[in-house]
């Protein structure tokens, strides 16, 4: 899950929808919690939910998400407490994602981690994949989604590999940007430090203190 920075807040809203531009601006028309890219119908997500005292024009409240992720998520999180979220921790630290399996908890952490990670895993359906313990809803295409990524981001390492050039990565970061997925791209790249900087340049609003030379490092403040 990228780590965000949405900034501090650009104005006072009177209705949370108002915020919707404003935050795409800040962070990219991504799935604050599944990366997938969201062209249209992108949802304003209050991360504490306003069921449970979530406050409703906080711009510290809002995310990004599509609407599968908001719909397993609705009102279940009482608070932010007992999860990871991509505005406040090194979320890419969190979890790993591999073809086999796309998103797990990350096995160097703790045990008491590794149950908040997956936490946050249950909170929005990550893990819905065709043969896999939860399966996806019918309508539930975020697995399709990250399946176009991996698929593009394999081939893309393919022709790096072959033509390590400036053209070369351009191509790559903006099919990157197109096909959404930041984790993913990183994942496949891992080994790429160039690419990888450029990932965490190009992807608009990636928190960039949550890396040093590509790699990720605890976020300050967060709970890692
Ligand atoms: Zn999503």
């Amino acid at each position: 899950m990228r780590p965000v920075d949405k900034g501090i807040a650009p104005k006072q809203y009177t209705n949370y929808q108002q915020s919707r531009s404003d935050l795409a601006k800040r962070i990219g028309w991504y799935c604050s919690y599944c990366e997938m890219p969201v062209k249209n119908m992108i949802e304003v997500e209050h991360v504490v939910p306003i069921k449970n005292g979530g406050k409703k024009l906080d711009w510290n409240n809002f995310l990004l998400s599509c609407r599968y992720c908001n719909s397993v998520k609705l009102d279940k999180n009482i608070s932010r407490k007992g999860y990871f979220l991509p505005d406040t921790d090194n979320t890419f630290l969190v979890f790993s994602y591999s073809q086999a399996k796309i998103i797990e908890p990350n096995n160097q952490l703790t045990s008491a981690k590794m149950a908040i990670a997956q936490n946050t895993i249950d909170l929005m359906g990550l893990d819905r994949y065709p043969g896999a313990i939860n399966e996806p809803t019918d309508k539930d295409t975020r697995w399709r989604s990250k399946d176009e990524a991996w698929g593009k981001a394999q081939r893309a390492l393919e022709r790096w590999k072959k033509l390590p050039n400036p053209l070369m990565l351009e191509q790559i970061v903006d099919t990157a940007k197109g096909t959404g997925h930041f984790s993913i791209w990183m994942e496949v790249f891992k080994d790429e430090i160039v690419v990888k900087q450029a990932f965490i340049k190009e992807f608009t609003g990636t928190a960039k203190d949550c890396f040093v030379n590509g790699n990720p490092i605890s976020r300050r403040g967060g709970n890692l």
